[in-house]
């Protein structure tokens, strides 16, 4: 359980890059890595237009003179610092992710960088290599793998409680852009716009949380291959995509799908993910985080609840307040930043982190080589595409 006690001995002198005022999830990264004491806010270049990230930067409490107009004078002014930044998260465009990565790592520093962490497998490798050159944690923000029953599921599919797996079943499919709501909104406006958002628009602004769902649950399941075939319904988003399915062939026989979509008219989020077994399947969805469905072939199904003895012991880590008491994102990205701490921590010690698994560069090397391989087919005409 998790209850405020430190996890690391110092709090991590912590920058950001973007997420400045009106920013859709700026507030949430800081919300989440200042929740548990294990970051302290001491330095950002929160937004494109310098005045206003400082005077941005000035209500959160930050020294003006570490309110920076852009990030390469924040890296710059913090390496000279007894006091500078160890760790920066980058919440900007998708279009400024490769860049400004690699300029942190190159700076020394660990970084939380929202997804996709660039366009291009190549580059996405290629900044897994520096990483690891440089001995630094990267972590992504697929936020919705904080969630316990997140855990709880992939307990279940380890111990085999529902036999072999079978069928992935993913979507993440809203209805929030329906119509073209870019045109009076600027953060959807880059979304649509291949120069700022790269090679996709829902494939990777949406299809990849699901698919790292999956990745978290069936760490050993790989895809073969895989077709898409995407569709701009507004128009004016070709060649982006606002919707997409796609079908996956993984390489023990079982196969996937994933609904990508924003044109989900009258939906919420719509984000779910069912794994289906030979003996029984599950299926969480984001609307109800606290709570996992369990259907055994020939039993009535079951709803699994957050927080409660029945469930796995690792299940149970990161509960905050016991069963019955709704959690929700906030906590779930809280969690996240918890492990992302503790794993910057322990590679700056030296130390290697056991039993402790986070969203770290793979998963944004494995998000760009899905969106990669998708738009590959689709752009083919849909047709199957062995996975590279
Ligand atoms: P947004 O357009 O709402 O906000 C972007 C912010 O970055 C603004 O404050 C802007 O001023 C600032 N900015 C832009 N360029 C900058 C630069 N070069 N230097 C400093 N600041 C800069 O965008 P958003 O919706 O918050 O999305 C930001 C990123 O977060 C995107 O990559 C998006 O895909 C990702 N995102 C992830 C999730 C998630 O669940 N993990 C959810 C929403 C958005």
């Amino acid at each position: 359980m998790i209850n405020g006690e430190k996890n690391i001995e110092k709090p991590i002198r912590w920058g950001m890059v973007g997420g400045g005022r009106g920013s859709q999830i700026g507030y949430i990264h800081r919300s989440s890595a200042l929740r548990d004491h294990n970051f302290e806010l001491v330095a950002g270049a929160f937004d494109i237009d310098p005045e206003r990230g400082k005077d941005f930067g000035v209500n959160l409490h930050v020294d003006p003179e570490r309110c920076y107009a852009d990030y390469k004078t924040m890296f710059e002014a913090e390496a000279k610092r007894e006091d500078g930044i160890q760790a920066v998260s980058i919440a900007t465009p998708n279009g400024t992710h490769y860049e400004i990565t690699k300029a942190a790592l190159t700076a020394g520093l660990h970084v939380v960088c929202e997804k996709p962490l660039c366009f291009t497998t190549r580059e996405a490798i290629e900044l897994e290599e520096l990483a690891n050159a440089k001995n630094l944690v990267v972590g992504i923000t697929y936020g919705y793998s904080g969630h316990q029953m997140i855990e709880q599921a992939r307990k279940m599919i380890e111990n085999g409680d529902l036999g072999d797996i079978r069928i992935v079943k993913m979507q993440f499919a809203h209805g929030f852009h329906s119509t073209a709501v870019e045109k009076n909104n600027a953060s959807t406006k880059w979304r649509v716009d291949p120069k700022v958002a790269g090679p996709s628009y829902v494939l990777g602004d949406l299809g990849t949380h699901p698919l790292y769902l999956s990745e978290v649950m069936l760490p050993n399941l790989k895809i073969k291959k895989l077709m898409c075939s995407r569709q701009s319904f507004v128009k004016s988003r070709s060649p982006l995509e606002d919707n997409a399915f796609t079908i996956m062939e993984y390489e023990n026989g079982a196969m996937g799908t994933m609904w990508s979509s924003c044109v989900n008219a009258g939906s919420m989020h719509g984000q779910t993910i069912r794994i289906i077994g030979s003996k029984a399947s599950i299926e969480w969805w984001d609307e109800h985080p606290n709570q996992l469905r369990y259907e055994v072939q020939g039993k009535p199904a079951m709803i699994l609840d957050r927080g409660m003895d029945y469930l796995y012991s690792e299940a149970l880590i990161d509960d905050r307040i016991g069963g019955g008491h709704p959690e929700g994102l906030f906590e779930a990205w809280s969690n996240l930043y918890s492990r992302f701490a503790k794993a910057m921590n322990a590679k700056d010690r030296g130390e290697t982190l056991e039993d402790v698994w986070y969203p770290g560069i793979q998963a944004g090397v494995e998000g760009v080589r899905w969106v990669e391989n998708c738009v590959r087919s689709a752009d083919n005409g849909a047709v199957w595409v062995e996975y590279q």
